[in-house]
């Protein structure tokens, strides 16, 4: 009998479960209820009086090497697990996906046409392959006109071989080519925006580039006049700039308009005391604008005599770099994740 326990002791001891399953096994077969050790406590009260104690430590021992075993390797895979769990520690913050930001052209761009929707301008789009027609003609800048020298451009020549062609395909100059366009179309009155990309044959430099963004507006109904003009231009400044900002329109020439004016608004770093921006003069210039010449009214068909309007004209890239104080144009289009990110914040 002494024999046998000694022999269960010995294998109980060398055994090693690996795993759970193992482990299992070995727990039902010392310490399950149908185990080693419920026969052994079950034969114990057979076992001669003299000899029952010596039976009992041995039982005892049996049973104390079966669970300090079965607890040491239940603990070892338990940490086992824990070691596991590191290495996909779910507390970790996830990979996220970068949120993206709005490019600042088309903040202040959708900010421009919010202003101006509100007090009932339509947002129109055109080609930025222009025909001459739209883009200078109808404009009136006729053939040879020293004012289109100060919009030179792209061409496309469709008829190499005649000598004098004035590139009857441009990169369009303004989107003041949607003016015409639109008026093909419609009938005044008429009070809309083009805003969109234009291009002009410049060297690349802090301040200008080979193309840009604009929004040119105009409102044609019967009696317009100069101080519709200038209360919708001071609208729109302070709506885009804050409630505080003054404007000032300089005489000024376009082809399209007449009479032109140039407007400046008071600089809003310095509040007119002056400063680099403004040049020490307390003034910026953000746009051009101007009755529309009667000549371009008669070109669309429209009787000049019945109707007037107004029209201006931004570059987009000039607000947007007042608004935000962008130093340098060419920021807009290096694609630098460092300057568009510091936009994400701006809706
Ligand atoms: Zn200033």
């Amino acid at each position: 009998m002494f024999e046998k326990i000694n022999q269960y002791i010995a294998e109980a001891e060398a055994a090693n479960p690996s795993g759970k399953e193992d482990l299992e096994a070995y727990r039902l077969q010392y310490l399950g209820k149908k185990g080693v050790l419920t026969d052994l406590f079950a034969v114990m009260k057979e076992v001669p009086a003299e000899q029952r104690k010596e039976f009992g430590q041995l039982v005892n021992k049996l049973k104390n090497i079966a669970e300090n075993k079965v607890n040491a390797i239940r603990e070892q895979l338990e940490n086992q697990v824990d070691s596991n769990a590191v290495a996909i520690d779910l507390t970790l913050p996830g990979a996220s996906q970068e949120v993206g930001a709005m490019h600042p052209i088309s903040i202040v761009r959708n900010e421009i046409n919010r202003i101006f929707s509100r007090i009932g301008f339509t947002v129109s789009d055109g080609p930025e392959v222009e025909d001459d027609w739209h883009n200078f003609s109808a404009l009136n800048f006729p053939p040879e006109h020293p004012a289109r020298d100060m919009q030179d451009t792209f061409f496309i020549n469709l008829n190499p071989n005649e000598e004098h062609y004035y590139g009857q395909l441009a990169l369009r100059t303004h989107t003041s080519s949607v003016q015409i366009r639109v008026l093909d179309n419609q009938e005044p009155p008429v009070r809309t925006i083009c805003p969109g990309r234009v291009y002009r044959n410049e060297a690349i430099s802090a301040r200008a580039h080979c193309f840009f963004h604009q929004v040119e507006g105009f409102y044609i109904d019967k009696g317009v006049s100069f101080a519709d003009l200038k209360q919708t231009l001071l609208y729109f400044a302070q709506e885009m700039f804050g409630s505080e900002t003054k404007i000032r329109l300089r005489p000024s020439y376009f082809p399209f308009t007449e009479p032109s004016a140039e407007m400046d608004i008071s600089c809003s770093l310095c509040k007119g005391d002056g400063c680099n921006v403004c040049k020490h003069t307390g003034w910026v210039e953000i746009l051009g604008c101007g009755m529309i010449d009667p000549a371009v009214l008669e070109n669309c068909n429209i009787d000049s005599t019945v109707y007037t309007g107004f029209a201006f004209g931004m570059g987009i890239e000039r607000i947007t770099m007042l608004k935000y104080g962008v130093k340098d144009l060419r920021l807009f289009s290096e694609n630098d994740l460092r300057f568009l990110k510091q936009f994400r914040g701006v809706v």
